[in-house]
């Protein structure tokens, strides 16, 4: 068969030579795809699942250039189910990705309607066209649904991605049903041998938007995901499910940096005499009552105030726009919220108690935190001496 090629500024393109370089993408896709999913990075996040919806695009394509040989009616209904299904499979890789169940319906009946219309209007090109286009912007838009629905992934660059991809396919799909309906036929036949139509070239276009930046924005939302579990997991004390200690010394950091003259007070908080609990009553029971302390002094706290673990029995509660006095108020409310009801445990009930040295921040002025800090455990060190169960602020921190 001749091939008559469309100049297109000063490229010459050839229907089958794209055609070609698509099938190529989509397989190269879906060994990136199959790769990853093979280093873990993404099981049971929907990354098989988007990796078949590209090699059915990729088979769609395929049927398509292979026209001669089927029999039309056949290869035209086939690569109109294909289609349909490879939307279904980008649904359903989008559903895993987000631990989601869906009605079984929003993926087979798309499938079933395209596979009626298209045997149907098998001798109908615009008909064709103009549903089929129809049905696949329908299951788009229940892609598109599910994707605004992800609040966490849309903060991430890679939610945009796939987000483009999804449009641009939207755009073309509507500009195709228009063609359509306005009578254009001949930008539906890839490989008839004419001059490819602008709306042909958009719509190869679309497809490799979808299959390229649709699969690296899903790698990526994929990986984006782990990183921040990493980032959790590496923040997050695992006994207590605070903020550690490095979490709390780069938030800290950040509040003392960030602070605009208001006062900012610290207080360390340690558990009076837990070896004790722990040689009486068992590990076990130990963690329990560290648990509960975490729970209790939660409960004291305001939304602004941070809690985190400084290290074993030990904890540290950073309070802004906290003076003096505000802080002499809740070290106290902290401490009386484990000292007057004993801790309930499978041991029995146990009582409990903290010794607590802070230090100021005071209104207008610069400090490190290390000083802070230095100051706080000078100030609860004194607490312990003074016979525990007790709230003790630095002498110097006072003005
Ligand atoms: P003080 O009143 O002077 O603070 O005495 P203390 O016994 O509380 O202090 P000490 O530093 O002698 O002992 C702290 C104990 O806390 C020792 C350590 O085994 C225990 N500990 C630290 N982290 C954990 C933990 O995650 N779980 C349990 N169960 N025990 C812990
Ligand atoms: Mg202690
Ligand atoms: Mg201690």
């Amino acid at each position: 068969m001749e091939l008559k090629c469309v100049s297109c500024g000063t490229m010459d393109l050839d229907p089958r030579t794209l055609l070609f370089s698509l099938i190529l993408t989509d397989v190269l896709m879906v060994f990136c795809l199959l790769v990853a999913v093979h280093g873990q990075l993404g099981k049971r996040d929907g990354m098989e699942k988007w990796a078949a919806a590209i090699f059915l695009e990729m088979l769609v394509l395929v049927v398509a250039d292979l026209r001669g040989i089927f029999p039309a009616s056949i290869a035209i209904v086939f690569a109109h189910g294909l289609k349909a299904a490879s939307y279904a499979m980008i649904l359903a890789a989008l559903h895993e990705f987000q631990c989601r169940k869906v009605q079984l319906w929003h993926y087979f009946a798309p499938v079933a309607a395209t596979l009626v219309m298209a045997f149907m209007l098998v001798e109908s090109t615009r008909g064709r066209y103009f549903w089929g286009s129809l049905i696949f912007i329908f299951q788009l838009s229940l892609i598109v649904r599910v994707l605004l629905s992800d609040q966490d992934a849309r903060s991430g660059r890679a939610w945009r991605l796939i987000f483009a991809a999804i449009a641009v396919m939207m755009m073309v799909l509507a500009l195709r049903a228009v063609a359509a309906l306005a009578g254009l036929g001949e930008f539906a036949q890839i490989t008839n041998g004419v001059a490819l139509h602008p709306v042909q070239l958009l719509a190869f276009i679309a497809i490799m938007a979808t299959s390229l930046l649709g699969s690296i924005g899903f790698i990526l939302m994929v990986k984006e995901r782990v990183d921040q579990k990493n980032m959790h997991l590496a923040m997050t004390d695992c006994l207590t499910q605070i903020p550690n200690r490095r979490a709390l010394m780069e938030r800290a950091g950040q509040a003392m940096a960030g602070r605009s003259g208001s006062p900012l007070a610290l207080l360390m908080i340690d558990v009076d005499h837990f070896k004790r609990i722990n040689d009486t009553h068992g590990h076990p029971v130990g963690d329990e009552v560290l648990r509960q302390v975490v729970e209790r002094l939660l409960g004291r706290l305001r939304g602004c105030d941070l809690l985190g673990r400084y290290g074993g029995e030990e904890f540290c509660v950073l309070a802004p726009d906290t003076d003096l006095n505000g802080a002499l108020n809740l070290a106290e409310s902290l401490r009386e919220s484990i000292v007057f009801t004993p801790f309930i445990t499978e041991k029995g009930a146990i009582p409990v108690s903290v010794s607590i040295g802070l230090a100021i921040c005071p209104l207008n002025t610069r400090r490190e935190l290390k000083d802070i800090l230095i100051e706080a455990d000078s100030a609860l060190y004194t607490a312990k001496q003074a016979g525990r169960n007790k709230v003790v602020a630095f002498e110097c921190g006072i003005e």
